[in-house]
C-alpha cells in the first residue's frame, strides 16, 4: 500500500517527513506478536530530516531485542580473515592504542576481540547467553547482556566497536548518544553496517537483499553518519566502503550477483525457477526462502565508520 509523505514518523527523530522507497520483500518468520504478518505492507523509507532508512512497519524493539537473546543464524559465525571490518579496526586500534580498554557491543562469541592480542582489556556486551559463554572461554570480561545494562555501568573506555549492530535499532542516533557517554575523552567508536547509499542498494531500493531480514530495520548512509555525530559530540575520522567478507572470488561474485538481482527486478518468479533448479541438481540441500532477494556479494554494500570523542 503506498502511503504519501508525512504520514510515517522517523523511528529515531520522530519527524513526519519520510517518503517511501519501496516494497520490501520479507523473508519467512515475521510475525507480531498476535502472529499475524507484517510482511504485506513492509516497505522501506527515508527519512528527509536525518537522513535515516528504515523499514516500516517493523517488529517493535522489544521483540527484536528478545530475537537476539535466543536467535542464531548460520551467518552468526566468523572467519576473522574474510571480514574486511574486523581487519581495518584491528589494525586501527593497534596503530592508536598501545594498551587500554574495548568494549565490543555484541560480541557474540568473542572472536574479534581475542584476535587483539594480550595488550588489551577486553570487555563484551551480549544478549545470548551461549555465546557470552563461548566470549568468556576466550577471557572476555562480559559486562552485560544489552546497551542499557552496559550504559548504566557509568564507566568509561578507550575504545567500543559495534559490527553489524546499528541496522538492529530502531533509534540508532540513539544508541550513538549512550555509547559517547561511554567513551572515555578523545576515545573511538568503531561501527559497521549496511550502507544504504552503495550503488546496488540505490538500484534494487526495497528490494535489496539486506532489507529483506526481519531483524533488519534501519539502515544507514554517509549523510546519516555526519549528521549524527553532530548530534552526539563525536568527530567523523574516516568512512570506508567495504565488502562485508571478500573471498578470492570477488569479482565473480559481483558479476553473478549483478546478473541474479537484474533477473530478480524483471520477475521474482524467475529467481524461484532458478532456485528450484539448482535444488533439484544438488539433490534439495538447499534451504531458502524462494523468494527472497538475491545476495548480491563482493559488492562494497557496507559501511565502517570511525569517529572520536570530542
Ligand atoms: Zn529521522
Amino acid at each position: 500500500m503506498h502511503r504519501a509523505v508525512g504520514m510515517v514518523a522517523c523511528p529515531s527523530c520522530g519527524q513526519r517527513t519520510a517518503e517511501r522507497i519501496g516494497a520490501i520483500y520479507s523473508t519467512a518468520g515475521q510475525k507480531d506478536a498476535g502472529g499475524k504478518s507484517i510482511d504485506d505492507e513492509a516497505a522501506l523509507w527515508r527519512c528527509r530530516e536525518c537522513f535515516l532508512l528504515f523499514r516500516h512497519p517493523a517488529l517493535p524493539q522489544e521483540e527484536l531485542n528478545s530475537f537476539y537473546v535466543t536467535g542464531s543464524r548460520p551467518g552468526w559465525s566468523y572467519q576473522p580473515a574474510l571480514r574486511t571490518d574486523w581487519q581495518t579496526a584491528k589494525h586501527l586500534i593497534h596503530s592508536v592504542l598501545g594498551r587500554g580498554t574495548v568494549v565490543d557491543i555484541g560480541c557474540f562469541d568473542g572472536t574479534f576481540l581475542a584476535q587483539l592480542g594480550s595488550s588489551y582489556e577486553k570487555y563484551g556486551v551480549e544478549p545470548n547467553e551461549k555465546a557470552r559463554s563461548a566470549a568468556r572461554e576466550k577471557g572476555i570480561h562480559i559486562l552485560a547482556r544489552d546497551v542499557e545494562e552496559f550504559c548504566s555501568l557509568g564507566r568509561q573506555y578507550d575504545i567500543i566497536v559495534a559490527f553489524d549492530v546499528v541496522e538492529h535499532f530502531a533509534d540508532p542516533l540513539g544508541l550513538l548518544v549512550k555509547l559517547e557517554r561511554s567513551l572515555a575523552p578523545r576515545g573511538l567508536i568503531i561501527l559497521s553496517s549496511g550502507n544504504a547509499d552503495a550503488l546496488p542498494w540505490r538500484l534494487m531500493k526495497g528490494r535489496y537483499w539486506y532489507c529483506s531480514l526481519p531483524d533488519h530495520v534501519s539502515f544507514i548512509s554517509p549523510p546519516w553518519v555526519r549528521q549524527a555525530a553532530r548530534k552526539s559530540n563525536l568527530t567523523v575520522i574516516s568512512m570506508t566502503r567495504i565488502s562485508h567478507a571478500i573471498t578470492r572470488f570477488r569479482y565473480l561474485q559481483v558479476v553473478a550477483g549483478f546478473m541474479m538481482s537484474a533477473i530478480y527486478l524483471i520477475s521474482p518468479h524467475l529467481i524461484r525457477m532458478l532456485r528450484k533448479i539448482k535444488k533439484a541438481v544438488t539433490a534439495g540441500r538447499i534451504a531458502m526462502d524462494e523468494f527472497a532477494p538475491p545476495v548480491w556479494r563482493g559488492v562494497k554494500d557496507h559501511l565502517l565508520v570511525v569517529c572520536e570523542k570530542k
